[in-house]
Parts: C-alpha cells; sequence; structure tokens
C-alpha cells in the first residue's frame, strides 16, 4: 500500500518542529508495511494536488504567508478538485489561516484567503500574540481525542462554523474563543504546533487512515496495526501531568 503526500510549502511554512509532523506520519507507515511517499511543493512547482492522497502545510510568518500567497491562489481550482475527490488537507496555523477568507497580518495587510471555509483571520490587540502550551479535546467524526501541543500565533480566527475541538488549557482560535481549528471532514486546520503528530499518535493515525481512504474507501482506523510509542507517551504525558490532566476527553 501506499500513501502519496504534497507537501505544500516545506521550504518556507515549517515554524516549532511542523516538519515533525511529515516524519511522523511516515514512521507510523513504515511500521505498517504501508510506504508514506512525500513530494514537496513549492512556489512555481506544477503539481496536480488532486493526485496526492493527503496535502500538508505547516505554519509561517506574516512575511511567508504574504509571499505565496499568489502561488497558492493560483491553485485554487485544482485544489477544489483534489477536494472534490477526497484527498485530506492537514494546515497547521499559518497554512490554517490561509484556507479561510483572508489573514489580516501584525501590520494590518489583508491576505486574502482561498475561501474554503467562512472563517477569517483579523490581527489582534498590538504585540500581543496567543503563545503557549496548549491542549484540546477534539472530535473527530467518531471519536474524540485529547490533544497536546504549542501554539504561537497573532491572528485571531472567528466565525468558525465547525471548530476541532474544545480548549482544555491555552487559548485557540483566539484569545476568548474556547474552541480551536476546524475540521469538516476533508480539511482539518489547526494552531497546535508542537509539532502536532508525534505527540499525538492517535490523530497521526486518524489522518493517516483519512489519507489512505481516497484510494481504499472500505479502509478503516482499526486496520492499522498498534504500535509502541513509549516516547510519545512520555513526551505527551509531561504536558499533561503539567496541569493535572488525564489522558481522557472530557467530551463524548
Ligand atoms: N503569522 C501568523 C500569525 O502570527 C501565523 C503564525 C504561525 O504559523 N505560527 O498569526
Amino acid at each position: 500500500m501506499i500513501v502519496k503526500c504534497a507537501w505544500m510549502y516545506h521550504d518556507i511554512m515549517d515554524l516549532y518542529g511542523d516538519k515533525g509532523n511529515i516524519m511522523t506520519l511516515t514512521k507510523r507507515a513504515k511500521e505498517r508495511g504501508i510506504e508514506f511517499q512525500v513530494t514537496t511543493v513549492g512556489i512555481g512547482q506544477q503539481a496536480d494536488l488532486s493526485d496526492f492522497d493527503l496535502v500538508f502545510m505547516g505554519g509561517g510568518a506574516d512575511k511567508e504567508q504574504a509571499v505565496l500567497i499568489p502561488d497558492l491562489l493560483s491553485r485554487k481550482e485544482n485544489i477544489q478538485k483534489a477536494l472534490d475527490e477526497n484527498t485530506f488537507f492537514l494546515l497547521i496555523c499559518g497554512g490554517y489561516q490561509l484556507f479561510g477568507q483572508y489573514y489580516e497580518t501584525a501590520d494590518h495587510e489583508k491576505i486574502e484567503g482561498l475561501k474554503f471555509a467562512d472563517y477569517y483571520t483579523a490581527t489582534g490587540k498590538a504585540k500581543s500574540r496567543c503563545i503557549g502550551n496548549i491542549i484540546i479535546d477534539a472530535r473527530l467524526d467518531d471519536q474524540t481525542l485529547r490533544l497536546v501541543g504549542f501554539e504561537n500565533h497573532g491572528g485571531q480566527t472567528q466565525n468558525v462554523a465547525h471548530p476541532l475541538g474544545k480548549v482544555v488549557h491555552g487559548y485557540g482560535n483566539s484569545f476568548d474563543a474556547g474552541y480551536e481549528g476546524y475540521y469538516d471532514g476533508h480539511i482539518l486546520g489547526t494552531y497546535l504546533h508542537g509539532p502536532l503528530l508525534p505527540k499525538n499518535g492517535q490523530l497521526a493515525d486518524f489522518i493517516l487512515t483519512k489519507a489512505i481512504q481516497k484510494r481504499n474507501p472500505d479502509f478503516t482506523f482499526d486496520k492499522l496495526a498498534s504500535i509502541d510509542q513509549p516516547w510519545e507517551e512520555i513526551a505527551r504525558k509531561a504536558l499533561l501531568d503539567r496541569w493535572k490532566l488525564q489522558d481522557k476527553p472530557e467530551i463524548s
């Protein structure tokens, strides 16, 4: 079995270890005998995103977001095709912001988004950023997961119709949102760097499953053999222990 992943703007959208997400997916696929093939897609590089099972984009500073946006907008039709053909999109922070209506930078420059969702991201109060460790309880199709990570964003994302989860510790979509990220079955956008997947093995397997399902619609989560993840568990427990939290979501 093979999973084809496009890693968009790998050279400029990679904050706080976002590339660890790609490393985690590669490792977890390999341990199940699945080939995880990664193709980087930079500015100006030709690629048909609908050929891929998974598209990943990390976070970046305002400057990088402004630099890449003409290229990203030029791919809008192709991204729509990919979504229609069940390619799964995993977007972190700056990548997540650019799939909404717009992103307003710290200097109040408005960057037009792809508009695949109704949410928009406005500038927060001057010099204020949502920074720190974050823990959320996420709902993903028929399962709930407690996710841990790290966030660092100035943008305040509003009008999120389907948040990924409820904030247990930290900020999330904005200083007072109480909710974090976006999930609609095809696009998962989140402010969690940290990086996200090494500390959240179940989420990594959920995303692997979504990607596999593009070519194998009957594939289910339980068909992935369980794997030992002692270091991942230690990393996650260290964070949960800090706030005396259980490794169990409190939403049903
Ligand atoms: N530049 C964006 C912001 O500050 C995204 C930052 C990020 O990806 N961490 O909100």
